[in-house]
C-alpha cells in the first residue's frame, strides 16, 4: 500500500491485492480510483506501473495523491455488471485486459476511431455521458517498434500472427501506419476470415495476403516485421507459433509476450541474426498513453519501465 496515501484514504484500501465484483458493492475507497480488469489477472504488472507514475505526478501535483490504480479480476460473464458499478463508483479510468478488450469494445458508446475499426478496447475514461473507449495497444506496438528498432512501419512488410484483440489493434496500426503490404496468417480460421474481412474496409489500397501458420512464409523482402500476437510463448514450454527460417535475416521479430522475456520465437529469431524485441515497451507505451488519457498529464515512460521490470523480477 503507498504511503502518499492520506491516512483516511489508507483505512478505506482494500487489504487484498486482487479485488473481485464483491469490492465494488460496497467501494468506500475515497480517492480517484483506477483500475486494470481482467480474467485472469493476478501477473498484471499494470498497478505497479501506474502507481509508480502517480506517486512521481503527485510529487508534482498533489491533486494526483489521491490517486490509486487497483487489480480486478471479473469473470467475462459478469463485466457488463462490473463495468456500471465502476461507472457508478466514480473509477476515472480503466484498462481491460483479456478476455475483456473485445466483448468491451462492443458496449461501449462512445469511442475513439481505434476502437471501431479494431473491434477492440483495452482503456476506459470515465466521462458524464458513460465511459469513453480507447485503444492504446495500437499506440502502444507503434511506438514499441519504432523505439526497439528505430524505424516506422511506414513502407515495411509486417506479418501478423495471431487473430485475437491484440492483432487486430496491429492490424489497424499497420494499416494506418501505412505498411507497404500486411500479411496474416492465424492457428485457426474462424478468427482470421472476419479479420481480414474487416481490415480489407480499412484500407484497400494496401495488400492483405492470408499465410497457413506452418508456412512456408513465401515473402523474401529484407524489410520485414514480424509480430507475434497470440498467447503461445506465456509457457516457458510453449513452441514458435512459426518458423522464420527462410525469411531475411534482417527482419525484425517482436513478440508482445513480455513474461517469460525471450520466447521460442524470439530465441530461434536471434539464432538466425535478426533483432528482436520482447512485449514489454509496449505495455509501457500503452500505459503511457491511457495514463495520459486520465490524467491529462505526460508521465515518466523510464519510471513505468522500471516498475515494470521490478515487479516482473520479484
Ligand atoms: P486473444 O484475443 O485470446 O487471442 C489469442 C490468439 O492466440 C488467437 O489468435 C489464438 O488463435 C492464438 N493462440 C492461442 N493459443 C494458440 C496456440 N496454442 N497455437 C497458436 N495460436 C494460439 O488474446 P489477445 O488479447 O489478442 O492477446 C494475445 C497475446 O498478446 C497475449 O499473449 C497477450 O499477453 C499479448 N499482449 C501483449 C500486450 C503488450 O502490451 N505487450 C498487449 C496486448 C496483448 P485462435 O484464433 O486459433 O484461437
Amino acid at each position: 500500500m503507498p504511503t502518499r496515501l492520506k491516512p483516511i484514504l489508507k483505512r478505506n484500501l482494500p487489504e487484498r491485492d486482487v479485488l473481485r465484483l464483491g469490492d465494488l458493492a460496497n467501494w468506500r475507497f475515497e480517492g480517484t480510483p483506477l483500475a486494470v480488469v481482467g480474467h485472469p489477472v493476478k501477473h498484471s504488472v499494470s498497478p505497479e506501473m501506474h502507481n509508480a507514475a502517480l506517486e512521481e505526478l503527485a510529487d508534482r501535483n498533489p491533486g494526483f495523491k489521491d490517486w490509486h490504480y487497483f487489480k480486478f479480476d471479473i469473470e467475462p460473464e459478469r463485466l457488463r455488471e462490473a463495468l456500471a458499478l465502476f461507472y457508478r463508483n466514480k473509477f476515472k479510468g480503466l484498462n481491460l485486459t483479456v478476455p475483456h478488450k473485445i466483448l468491451a469494445a462492443k458496449w461501449i458508446e462512445a469511442a475513439e476511431p481505434e476502437v471501431r475499426l479494431s473491434g477492440a478496447c483495452n482503456t476506459l475514461l470515465w466521462t458524464d455521458n458513460g465511459y469513453r473507449g480507447y485503444n492504446t495497444d495500437l499506440y502502444g506496438m507503434t511506438r514499441a517498434i519504432e523505439e526497439s528498432f528505430a524505424l516506422k512501419l511506414r513502407g515495411r512488410q509486417a506479418l501478423l500472427i495471431g487473430a485475437g484483440g491484440a492483432a487486430r489493434a496491429a492490424a489497424v496500426a499497420c494499416l494506418t501506419h501505412k505498411v507497404g503490404a500486411l500479411h496474416l496468417t492465424n492457428r485457426t480460421r474462424e478468427k482470421l476470415d472476419p479479420l481480414v474481412e474487416e481490415m480489407a474496409g480499412i484500407r484497400d489500397d494496401i495488400p492483405i495476403k492470408i499465410h497457413q501458420l506452418a508456412g512456408p512464409f513465401a515473402i523474401s523482402s529484407r524489410h520485414l516485421i514480424v509480430i507475434n500476437a497470440t498467447s503461445l510463448g506465456l509457457k516457458e514450454s510453449d513452441p514458435a507459433p512459426v518458423a522464420l527460417k527462410g525469411l531475411h535475416p534482417d527482419t525484425k521479430v517482436l513478440d508482445m509476450i513480455y513474461n517469460p522475456s525471450k520466447t521460442a520465437l524470439l530465441k530461434e529469431a536471434e539464432s538466425l541474426g535478426m533483432r528482436t524485441a520482447n512485449g514489454l515497451p509496449m505495455l509501457v507505451f500503452q500505459g503511457e498513453r491511457s495514463f495520459r488519457i486520465w490524467t491529462k498529464k505526460s508521465p515518466s515512460v523510464q519510471t513505468m519501465f522500471r516498475a515494470a521490470v521490478d515487479s516482473l523480477a520479484e
